[in-house]
């Protein structure tokens, strides 16, 4: 790919600089909009915060940040802009749905009882990344597609499906969310069955893993994966992650290999006191 879009506009891949390939200006989890009137009071303060971190990141070399927030996790594409307006780094936007247990798979459960969902899916996804968000024009960079721990739901499938037809119409790469360091390889399957490339996926919270034969398996077929948790230690060791990442540095995998924390930095909803090691992080 030469070009990747961003929330602002086109940008050239030779321009991209340091890019951070997994963090989180807003999240909300679905069911966030009962306390919708509360979030909007807080917005210019989480804008506020998310531009003082932009200019944190651009001191420490940063130059592109991928958020991968999907459809159904509070994305506000128009929230993003803003901010990458006020700042000097460039800000990539995902396409995509959650995975079953905690996105939101009503809508499309109930439709599946009646129509082509895959399909359906599809277009919404080849429309935010060509025409884009709504009525906004900004346009998705990556695809996002996610599973829970140690299964593939029928709902999860029918995602993973449609981003595969997704990318196949656009070229633009996935990227996935993993639980536990399970279903990486599960996930390459499936979109592999669909037709993508490896080398257009990467495979998120790779990093949740030790066996150090699971990524092999994927770094083997060509795969990025994500070590993107890093400070996540309720989640995962971080010596752990340190020590299978600095082994696969040692194969030769570095260009295979990409950083990031999953943090989030707002979220949205009325404000929330979590404890100092989560503050965030997630
Ligand atoms: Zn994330």
């Amino acid at each position: 790919m030469e070009n990747v879009q961003t929330v602002t506009g086109t940008c050239s891949t030779a321009s991209l600089g340091m890019t951070l390939m997994h963090e989180h200006l807003l999240v909300g989890w679905p069911g966030w909009e009962a306390d919708a009137s509360l979030d909007r009071a807080t917005r210019r303060e989480h804008a506020r915060r998310c531009v003082d971190r932009l200019a944190e990141l651009y001191d420490l070399g940063v130059r592109t940040l991928v958020d991968p927030c999907p459809i159904d996790l509070g994305r506000d594409v128009e929230f993003m802009a803003e901010v990458a307006q006020a700042s000097r780094v460039h800000i990539v936007c995902a396409t995509g749905l959650y995975k079953e247990d905690s996105g939101a798979p009503s809508y499309f459960k109930f439709r599946r009882q009646f129509a082509d969902v895959v399909a359906e899916m599809t277009d919404v996804f080849v429309r935010e990344i060509t025409e884009g968000v709504g009525e906004t024009g900004i346009r998705a960079g990556i695809i996002k597609v996610a599973t829970g721990p140690h299964q593939i739901t029928p709902y999860e499938e029918l995602v993973l499906r449609a981003a595969g037809r997704a990318h196949l119409a656009t070229g633009v790469p996935i990227t996935t969310h993993t639980d536990e360091g399970t279903m990486g390889p599960e996930q390459l399957d499936q979109l592999v069955g669909e037709g993508v490339d490896p080398t257009a996926i990467v495979v998120g919270h790779s990093c949740g893993a030790s066996d150090v034969s699971y990524h092999l398996r994927m770094l083997d077929r060509g795969a990025y994966l994500g070590f993107d948790r890093f400070g996540l230690e309720m989640l995962h060791p971080d010596r752990e992650r340190l020590a299978v990442l600095i082994g696969l540095l040692g194969l030769g995998f570095e260009r295979q290999l990409v950083l990031s924390h999953d943090t989030v930095w707002c979220w949205r909803g009325r404000e929330l006191k979590l404890p100092a090691e989560t503050v965030a992080r997630w």
